[in-house]
């Protein structure tokens, strides 16, 4: 974590400020572009199981709905603001784009801890939420999905509240839900598989055999799980994952030089992404300190945890070895460090194209829950990888064609889809 305070929502604008001004772009669109089209910001009063109430503050953000309804997650986080926000939607806008899916981009988040709330908070918590955003959001509005420290148990709650508030069975009005409740096969894998997709298309442009690469993770949510797992079935070696340890506040790695048995770690691994130090030491790992997992002889860096991790306090601690840094999460390079990373010549996979699986395959989940008709595991995963390769070779023929950083190459066609879309509509 950095000492100098990274605003991710002041990051985002940057990352578009710059893109619009180098393809020229009108003043109206992107004074409409710059920032959220719709906020909400409310407070949910939870009854806890001691009978006390607390007040949690929650927001829903609609950043931009000109190609479909707003689509994204909703987080949980102690440290969520409303700038978090912002610019989560922002980067949905860009997400939904960039792969080309008929869905605009929306955030929302609530502050809290879920490690410290039961079950029954944790239920009344997500009822409370939709109660008080019930009719701003909805399968033609805005369709709410799991991100950090969400689930799909969450996902179904929300669903039953809006339901009963609505007095009818709507499953496209959230996303993310468990399968055999409105779920899709492959949506808990899609964000990991995904951005795995993006690394062997990268792999293959640069003549690398995924079996000759080892990686590092920071994180190890449903992304990294995912992603180690797809990386490691190509022939890749993961040896080193990072995560956080909520009792000392503070993170380590998990490193193992030969290869970590990814299977194994997951099985000592609890519901937040935490793997059990002790029984990690004892299947042979060694545990390590601080930015460990950004300073390893890797040829891939795998950011797959939260907003403003690679700084420009620690960007030269990345090795020469490093060829790929593939963004896992949202935001998780400040924009001084990615001045750095772009002039030492490193590919990188920006984020919202790396990550764009998840809410891909949520788009699928919605086309399946409002046709009430399902498909089969490997169709999801056909559909996906479609879907993520073709986007992926569409930024990166555009960087190739126009000698542009990737992060940008991609802001160019997400902002060029948007702006159609806006002028389209007759909104500018
Ligand atoms: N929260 C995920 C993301 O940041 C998924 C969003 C969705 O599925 O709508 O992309």
């Amino acid at each position: 974590m950095s000492e100098k305070s990274y605003n991710p929502f002041v990051n985002a604008q940057a990352q578009f400020d710059k893109v619009a001004q180098m393809i020229e772009l009108d003043e109206a669109t992107q004074a409409l572009l710059r920032q959220p089209a719709m906020e909400y910001h409310f407070l949910i009063p939870v009854r806890m199981d001691d009978g006390t109430t607390k007040v949690f503050q929650g927001y829903r953000v609609q950043h931009n709905d000109a190609r479909g309804p707003a689509k994204g997650g909703i987080r949980f986080h102690p440290n969520e603001t409303a700038d978090t926000v912002r610019a989560l939607a922002m980067w949905m806008t860009w997400k939904c784009a960039v792969v080309d899916i008929p869905l605009g981009g929306g955030k929302g988040g609530v502050v809290c801890d879920p490690r410290n709330l039961s079950k029954n908070e944790q239920e009344r918590l997500c009822r409370g939420w939709v109660r008080k955003v019930a009719r701003d959001v909805g399968p033609d509005i805005d369709v709410p999905a799991p991100d950090v420290m969400t689930n799909a148990q969450h996902m179904l709650w929300m669903l039953d509240e809006y339901e009963t508030i609505h007095g009818g069975r709507y499953p496209g009005f959230i996303t993310g839900k468990p399968v055999g409740m409105g779920g899709s096969l492959g949506r808990t894998e899609a964000t990991g598989y995904g951005l795995i997709y993006t690394v062997r298309e990268a792999l293959k442009e640069m003549g690398i055999k995924p079996e000759e690469t080892c990686a590092s993770f920071q994180g190890f949510g449903n992304v990294a799980q995912y992603a180690t797992e797809l990386y490691c079935k190509l022939g890749g070696k993961t040896i080193a994952i990072s995560c956080w340890d909520n009792t000392d506040k503070k993170s380590y790695t998990v490193k193992c030089e030969d290869g970590l048995d990814c299977a194994k770690l997951m099985a000592i691994t609890d519901a937040f992404g935490s793997i059990q130090k002790e029984q990690a030491k004892a299947i042979g790992c060694e545990i390590l300190e601080g930015d460990a997992w950004l300073e390893q002889d890797v040829d891939i860096l795998f950011p797959a945890a939260l907003e403003s991790q690679i700084t420009i306090e620690n960007v030269h601690k990345i090795k020469p070895t490093v060829k790929i840094i593939a963004e896992g999460a949202n935001g998780p390079t400040t924009p001084d460090a990615d001045e750095v990373i772009k002039e030492r010549g490193i590919f990188l996979i920006p984020d919202f194209l790396a990550n764009a699986g998840g809410v891909t395959c949520s788009y699928f989940e919605q086309v399946q829950s409002n046709s009430n008709f399902y498909w089969e595991k490997d169709e999801v995963l056909q559909k996906l990888d479609a879907k993520m390769t073709a986007a992926f070779r569409a930024v990166s023929d555009l960087a190739k064609k126009n000698n542009l950083y990737m992060r940008d190459a991609a802001y160019v066609i997400s902002i060029n889809r948007v702006a159609q879309a806006v002028k389209m509509r007759g909104w500018v």
